[in-house]
């Protein structure tokens, strides 16, 4: 059995925070908090107990067209078009030090919002977001063109002057998810914003706190009105609306490979510019010449982290057949120790899954999983009587076309699988339709970089997983999504390219 209690215990809330769900929250349109103009409204859930935590605006398609007309406005002839890239960079430089300067208020807001450990949001997803903007901050200034010298074969004896500029692509809606809501507002943002676009934000349903107080920083920051619009609501409805709307010049989207594909036909009405960060299900390779305890607690974090809701979760693990007991024994060993409760409680190590849809597809997966002959040497099963919590869990006995090794469950479940050979393990790595990162874990350097060119994956860890930073971009292959985010890849996201040729 894990190490675990019944969630209970809990810190006492920031009064800020208090202050802030206290009160139901809105949308912001044009630099004002405005309510959902149908005056609907919904429950933001605690998913450590179920209880409701606040009310949020529920925002629609008439929201949606407010905030685009707003955003269309800033863009084309607004404040936001004759700003200087160094005033644009100044601004995201402040939103960044105004949110670490509330550091506390917003590890607390993740952690009752979305479940996770109010530490882990403190030492990541907070820092993480603070320094996202802080390097998009420097990009405003740095996004250039070239002078290209061309020939011309048909016009002898011309002389011509050409040159690109890379111009903001526009106004951008952005749909993002809930499993780390306050980073994917900052990497949808930050880009855009030093790129020069507008933006209408969409954050996820059941997430929306951080995205909302986000706003107030926006506004504390000096942004200029319709420069960002945050529309709170349900994804089929404001989502679908932002995806479909005809003003609209790009679309940003992260989560489910699913949605995405809804998307991308909504996107089509006006062939808007289209960028996906989808789903995974990324294979972690253990060679038996690794550093066999480094390798055991990197892929125990590797699947658990965020309790598996990462869309690069190493949730298949191969591992060399020699070394194969003692590792998933070890990973099993790890995820017997850790602490299950609410994410405001100190000691919790792993919290709830985000909500009670999620709870339900990930323990729809533990049943097939089982009626496929999977084994769970470990967790396979819910956790305590309340809040949507489940046991962190390793499989083993699964073969490469179970369900649970196909398909992204998005929870705390890790199919192990040994493997003999090279060739087969490449293709077996490789048999997903997903393709966003994949882990190694080898000693032998020449090993290493000849798999990381062999696997099909946006992103490769070598010795080590979860390592983001904000200049490293990151995205996925084949149906993991289109285009890269953070690093300087990111602003071919946010910006058209203008040739300007001119004869001499
Ligand atoms: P998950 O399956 O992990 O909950 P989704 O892909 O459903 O993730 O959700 C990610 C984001 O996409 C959320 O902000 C959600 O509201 C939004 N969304 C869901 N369905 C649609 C849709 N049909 N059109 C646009 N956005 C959507």
């Amino acid at each position: 059995m894990p190490k675990t209690a019944e969630p209970t215990a809990k810190i006492k809330l920031d009064s800020n925070l208090q202050k802030f769900i206290s009160k139901p929250l809105k949308l912001l349109i044009n630099g004002k908090w405005v309510a959902a103009a149908s005056g609907k409204t919904f429950d933001d859930i605690d998913p450590s107990t179920g209880d409701v935590i606040a009310q949020i605006a529920e925002g629609d398609r008439e929201d949606i067209n407010q905030a685009v007309k707003a955003a269309r406005a800033a863009f084309d002839n607004g404040p936001w078009s004759k700003i200087t890239p160094s005033e644009r960079g100044k601004l995201i430089w402040k939103l960044a030090d105004l949110l670490e300067k509330n550091t506390e208020e917003f590890a607390q807001i993740e952690s009752l919002d979305n479940g996770k450990p109010v530490g882990v949001a403190r030492a990541a997803d907070v820092p993480l977001a603070v320094d996202l903007f802080r390097y998009m901050a420097g990009w405003a200034t740095k996004i250039e063109g070239n002078t290209i010298p061309i020939s011309v074969p048909y016009t002898p004896g011309a002389k011509y002057l050409a040159y690109t500029v890379r111009e903001p692509v526009g106004v951008v809606g952005q749909v993002i998810p809930w499993n780390f809501p306050l980073l994917m507002a900052a990497w949808k943002l930050g880009p855009a914003l030093a790129a020069g676009c507008t933006v209408i934000l969409k954050p996820a349903e059941q997430t929306p706190l951080s995205a909302v107080r986000l706003g107030e920083l926006i506004m504390e920051a000096g942004f200029p009105p319709g420069v960002v619009n945050i529309v709170t609501g349900f994804g089929e409805t404001a989502g679908g609306a932002l995806a479909g709307h005809p003003d609209v010049d790009k679309i940003a989207f992260t989560g489910s490979t699913e949605v995405g594909k809804i998307i991308l036909k909504a996107a089509a009405g006006n062939l808007k510019k289209v960028s996906l960060e989808l789903g995974g299900k990324s294979p972690n390779i253990i060679y038996k010449d690794a550093d066999v305890e480094t390798a055991i607690q990197g892929a125990t974090s590797a699947i658990f982290f965020n309790h598996g809701q990462c869309c690069c979760a190493g949730s298949r693990l191969y591992v060399e057949e020699p070394i194969f007991d003692e590792v998933v024994q070890g990973i099993a060993k790890n995820a017997e120790k850790i602490k299950l409760g609410p994410g405001l409680d100190p000691k919790t190590e792993m919290g709830p899954l985000v909500s009670h849809d999620q709870f339900t597809r990930v323990c729809g997966y533990l049943e097939s999983g089982k009626k496929e002959g999977a084994k769970a040497i470990v967790g396979g099963e819910k956790f305590g009587t309340k809040g949507y919590f489940v046991k962190p869990t390793v499989l083993k006995d699964v073969k490469q076309d179970m369900k649970v090794v196909q398909e992204e469950i998005f929870g705390p479940v890790v199919a192990a699988m040994p493997f003999k050979k090279d060739d087969a393990l490449i293709s077996q790595a490789n048999d997903t339709t997903y393709g966003l990162a994949a882990g190694i874990w080898t000693k032998d350097i020449s090993k290493a970089h000849s798999l990381a060119a062999k696997l099909r994956a946006g992103t490769v860890w070598v010795n080590c997983y979860n390592i983001f930073d904000a200049a490293l971009p990151f995205g996925g292959y084949k149906e993991s999504g289109w285009g890269r985010e953070m690093g300087h890849d990111v602003l071919e996201l946010y910006t058209e390219v203008k040739a300007v040729c001119v004869r001499i």
